[in-house]
């Protein structure tokens, strides 16, 4: 069983259906249910396979009660995909940026996470072979922190400790935990000029939740690892 953060578009469904491809069944988490179920609908006859679950990350009540939802009808979780995220408005530098944005952004970006990962680790921890994949950003990466978007940056970059810190933690549990830059994708955050499909995007990810061959606490593009 695996579950995806904001599936209902972008890179997330992306995620989702490769998953189905990979034969998961998949709990779409989406926080809008109206569109969660057009992106269920899209995904025509590999839909019967997904739970679509009203999902927002910056409510950790709501998360929690989705926890237990899971719990009670699947057991446990395999993977979890921290897809969900947010660029922010303003696109400034720090030395511009308002602490409110930061604090907005950090909440879906950074502590959005934590919400999921603290919530379902009892559920992880009952896979055999549990995945947390953080859908991070090469504006992350602690060689591109510069310019604007800065908020956007803090929180990959801190979304990236946190892969660091959780691989190490769960180590002897056996829980592995990612990062990924999906590269620039055309979705609505990447708008139309990036160059990358959301297929190609979404493609180490899928590949994440079932090679043997990756390194737990590592970021990755491509399928390699990538300097942090
Ligand atoms: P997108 O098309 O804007 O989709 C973002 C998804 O996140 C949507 O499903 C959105 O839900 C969901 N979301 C936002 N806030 C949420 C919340 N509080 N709770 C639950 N869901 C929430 O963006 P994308 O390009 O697919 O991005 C997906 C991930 O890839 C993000 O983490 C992003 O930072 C990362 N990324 C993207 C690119 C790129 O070029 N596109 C590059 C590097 C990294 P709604 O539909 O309800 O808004």
């Amino acid at each position: 069983m695996a579950l995806v953060t904001g599936g209902n578009r972008g890179i997330g469904l992306g995620i989702v259906e490769g998953l189905l491809h990979e034969g998961f069944q998949v709990i779409m988490g989406s926080r809008n249910l109206t569109q969660g179920r057009l992106a269920v609908d899209f995904l025509e006859d590999l839909s019967e396979y997904v739970d679509l679950m009203q999902l927002d990350i910056t409510d950790y009540t709501n998360i929690k009660k989705a926890a237990k939802y899971v719990g009670k009808n699947y057991e446990r979780l395999d993977v979890l995909v921290n897809n969900a995220g947010i660029l922010g408005k303003n696109q400034k530098s720090l030395k511009e940026e308002s602490i409110d944005e930061i604090q907005l952004v950090m909440d879906t970006n950074f502590f959005g996470p934590m919400r999921m990962n603290a919530a379902f680790l009892s559920l992880l921890q009952k896979s055999r072979d549990a995945r947390i994949i953080n859908i991070s950003s090469g504006m992350g990466a602690l060689g591109s922190l510069s310019g604007a978007n800065s908020a956007y940056r803090l929180s990959k970059a801190g979304m990236n400790a946190q892969t660091i810190l959780l691989s190490n933690d769960f180590r002897k549990d056996g829980i592995k935990v990612f990062a990924v830059s999906p590269g620039w994708v055309r979705t609505k955050m990447g708008g139309d000029h990036a160059h990358r499909s959301v297929e190609q995007g979404a493609d180490t990810a899928v590949w994440l939740s079932v090679t043997n061959e990756a390194e737990s606490g590592k970021f990755y593009r491509d399928r390699k690892v990538i300097p942090w």
